[in-house]
């Protein structure tokens, strides 16, 4: 471990890098900030990897109401600046890069990143996945073909681009709710798509958009084609049971119906549950010594901010005591 005066506080350039980092971090949510953080005060020479914006799928977020210590809300992009700039007091390194691959048949690890040859992959004596989930596609024509010109999987990033138009969201969760909760505020009319006759999102944001005379639903219906010509015109739905088909004319259709987990570059020898969330024993190991998981890539999390936080600190302290025998 390199001495505190050595250390790169968030990783400036020029900063020396150790030849073997104890922690290498795949992602940069809440989950691989919370241990980095620990990791940072514990001196352990850490380095976070995060192949966009620190924060992961909270800086989707408009608006962030259940996370301990902000009785009024913190926006998403807030909260993760406030992580990241917590990560950064302490020490650890944090870079922006895609991870490729990592060979875990040796010792040390090598994490691969893209666009990098051998040479450039940091080797770590212990690595963390805290990846999270990505939006899950719908799979209907239209929806790859409109991606981008109507077709969305994330509203605070899109939704201003469509003001005083009839949107529509697809979906019945947590976010499908949250999507259409903000993007009312923006458009003239938000269509719920939700395949069931009731929501699974939790009762206060069903509260809310019940009461929001801009937000309307179609029930027991599943969307079948996505239209338009330039850009999307109108989505296509039917209805679950009669199979009877609606038409609804939209400018912008948002896809919420669920996630799936960002594993495609972790190696096969990591176990997987049947949904494809890394399994991992009551100390968040993989099924490869010193590889750990946390947050939402986890099978088993429960997905929440709070959660993947924790989970990244029960994981620091497993990586702790991995390190300490060796
Ligand atoms: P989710 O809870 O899995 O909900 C997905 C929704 O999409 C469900 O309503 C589901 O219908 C529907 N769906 C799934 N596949 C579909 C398909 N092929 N066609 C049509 N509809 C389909 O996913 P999420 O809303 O993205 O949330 C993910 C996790 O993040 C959850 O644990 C959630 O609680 C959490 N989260 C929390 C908050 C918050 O606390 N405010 C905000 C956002 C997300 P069914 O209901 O019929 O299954």
């Amino acid at each position: 471990m390199m001495a505190p005066a050595e250390r790169s506080p968030g990783g400036g350039p020029g900063d020396a890098r150790p030849s073997i980092w104890d922690l290498v971090i795949v992602g940069g949510g809440a989950a691989g900030l919370a241990c980095a953080i620990y990791a940072g005060r514990a001196r352990l020479d850490t380095l976070l990897l995060e192949k966009m914006l620190p924060g992961g799928q909270i800086v989707l977020s408009d608006i962030i109401e259940n996370y301990p210590g902000f009785p009024d809300g913190v926006s998403g992009m807030e909260l993760a600046q406030r992580m990241h700039e917590q990560v950064g007091r302490f020490g650890a390194r944090v870079e922006t890069a895609t991870v490729a691959g990592i060979e875990v048949s040796e010792r040390p690890f090598q994490v691969r990143l893209e666009g990098k040859g051998p040479e450039d992959a940091p080797r770590a004596r212990s690595v963390l996945i805290a990846t999270g989930c990505s939006p899950r596609k719908l799979g209907v024509p239209g929806e790859r073909e409109f991606f981008g010109r109507g077709v969305s999987y994330c509203a605070t990033c899109d939704g201003p681009l469509f003001s005083g138009k009839r949107l529509l969201v697809v979906g019945g969760g947590n976010t499908a709710i949250d999507e259409a909760l903000f993007l009312a505020k923006i458009a003239s009319k938000v269509t719920v798509v939700h395949r069931r006759d009731e929501l699974r999102a939790d009762r206060i944001l069903q509260e809310r958009a019940f009461a929001d005379p801009k937000v309307e639903f179609l029930w027991s219906h599943v969307p079948s084609e996505i239209v338009g010509d330039d850009a999307v015109r109108a989505m296509r739905a039917k209805h679950v049971v009669s199979g009877e088909e609606t038409e609804v004319e939209v400018a912008g259709v948002f896809i919420a119906v669920g996630e799936v987990p960002q594993t495609g570059f972790v190696p096969e020898a990591v176990a997987r549950d049947a949904g494809g969330y890394l399994v991992t024993d009551g100390d968040f190991q993989a099924s490869v010594p010193g590889v750990y998981v946390a947050g939402d890539v986890r099978s088993g999390a429960y997905r929440q901010i709070a959660v993947a936080a924790g989970e990244g600190v029960l994981a620091y302290r497993s990586i702790r005591q991995y390190l300490e025998e060796r």
